[in-house]
């Protein structure tokens, strides 16, 4: 029987797992860390060998083909044994991608920001319209996971897939019907040599494939995808849909004086929108595109519109208490993301920012911050580079707690002030990730009302 190797054993490996073993595969997952549960338990109950803690080379170099889970670097040892073998490695996705029933389509949405939001919503156009639509990719189950437990016949009409880069990086034969490709800032740079070409290239593999009647929907007025649009656009066969909110004009565009966002027949008023900002807008506007090509009636599009109200972490209401506003924007990791935050201020602001640095540059945010911010709150270990960044430019408290942070927050914010935790940067000094930051965060705010 011909050995399928797992590397990695988090969600998309431990679904990659169950899925080559109900192809007849014999399976062999290694993971360089300790295994999580439940996935150990649970390669354990159906009998898939694993190991965990160091890989063995003399078994992996056996494989027919390498299933690499999206956290493992390229440049790891054991990555180039394989390829030194010439051993094929693809992602999760390109390997549940082989078992699409014929009935199933795909619409897969990448970008540096606005992944979760955009793919969250389609999906939620999709199931208003009463679509049989499934969320997979970086989001939920894995792909391969859903396929092993699926019988053909019953797999859903659409899968609604959010795809990082590393997932494309090993995707060869994968097509999408509808891509999406939101917008390209720098993020990631450590994986792709320090090149933001590389990067770029990674991206703009979601294109590849795509047939005459499908059709990849991308931002108009980014800088990086409207560079390197014209070197795939030769042999790009889809249908292109730009959108676009600045004021270029485009097939999706966003009027702002008159407010309406548009695509095709269909108009929107921004302020029936639920959730706020440029970049929900731009996000909006990509959804729209996409749900219109996949036959989702412009009924529940606009319905959808009115009610989806984001996804937890993005920009998130949390309370209001003596008049402050407290807004939870813990998945904001890098400095485009908070731009759009501090865009989307519409009250004085209180900034919590900080953490692992990942190289920020933020000078890009100094005029936001003259306008808005009130004072910037730095909650981490290494507070400095922050601290310079805004000495000078508005009151800069220096913590290295949330506790701390949200004592100076309750300082210095007046009522009709925000305070908006949106940190530019990664947990890991004081949380273990940033869903652990945003719900401490949305906990110890919580509790103020309760005082
Ligand atoms: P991703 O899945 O790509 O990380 P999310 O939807 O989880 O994207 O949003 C991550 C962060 O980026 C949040 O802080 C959010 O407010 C911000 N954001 C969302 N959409 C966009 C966009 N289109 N452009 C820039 N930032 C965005």
């Amino acid at each position: 029987m011909a050995l399928a190797v797992i590397l990695g054993g988090g969600e998309s490996g431990y679904g990659s797992a169950v899925l080559a073993a109900s192809k007849g595969y014999d399976v062999w997952l290694s993971d360089a860390g300790q295994l999580k549960e439940p996935y150990r338990s649970r390669l354990a109950e159906r009998g898939i060998a694993f190991e965990e803690g160091s890989h063995s080379l003399g078994s992996i170099l056996e494989a027919e083909f390498v299933v690499k889970s999206p956290g493992i670097p390229e440049s790891s040892p054991v990555v180039q044994a394989i390829r030194e073998r010439g051993i094929p490695v693809i992602s999760e996705i390109e390997f549940a991608g082989r078992y699409l029933a014929p009935h199933t389509r795909t619409v897969c949405i990448t970008g540096s920001n606005g992944k979760t939001t955009t793919t969250t919503l389609i999906h939620a156009m999709m199931r208003t319209a009463g679509f049989r639509a499934e969320l997979a990719g970086n989001i939920g189950r894995s792909l391969a996971l859903q396929v092993a437990e699926t019988e053909p016949e019953e797999q859903p009409d659409w899968y609604v897939i959010e795809l990082s880069s590393f997932q494309l990086d090993g995707m060869y034969d994968f097509r999408a019907d509808i891509a999406l490709l939101l917008n390209i800032t720098p993020d990631h740079l450590d994986r792709y040599d320090h090149r933001m070409e590389n990067y770029v290239a990674s991206k703009f593999r979601i294109t590849q494939n795509l047939r005459p009647d499908d059709l990849f929907v991308c931002n108009g007025e980014d800088p990086e995808t409207q560079a390197y649009l014209p070197r795939v656009q030769e042999g790009l066969q889809a249908e292109i849909c730009s959108f676009c909110v600045k004021g270029a004009s485009g097939p999706a565009s966003y009027d702002a004086a008159a407010g309406m966002l548009r695509c095709g027949g269909f108009e929107f008023p921004v302020a029936g929108m639920r959730i706020k900002g440029l970049h929900n807008i731009a996000n909006a506007l990509a959804a729209i595109a996409a749900c219109r090509k996949a036959g989702v009636p412009d009924t529940a599009i606009a319905e959808t519109l009115r009610t989806f109200g984001g996804v937890e972490h993005r920009l998130e209401p949390v309370a209001t208490i003596d008049g402050v506003e407290y807004i939870n924007d813990s998945k904001a990791t890098n400095v485009d993301s908070v731009w759009y935050a501090l865009q989307s201020m519409t009250r004085p602001t209180v900034w919590i920012a900080g953490g692992t640095d990942k190289g920020n540059d933020y000078g890009v945010l100094m005029p936001l911050v003259r306008e808005h911010v009130r004072a910037v709150v730095c909650m981490g270990l290494d507070n400095a580079k922050l601290v310079r960044s805004f000495t000078g430019v508005v009151p800069v408290y220096d913590t290295s707690s949330l506790a701390a942070a949200l004592a100076a927050c309750r300082e210095v914010a007046e009522a009709g002030d925000t305070v908006l935790l949106s940190p530019a940067c990664a947990s890991f000094d004081l949380f273990r990730n940033y869903e652990d930051r945003g719900r401490q965060f949305k906990e110890a705010v919580r509790a103020f009302s309760g005082e």
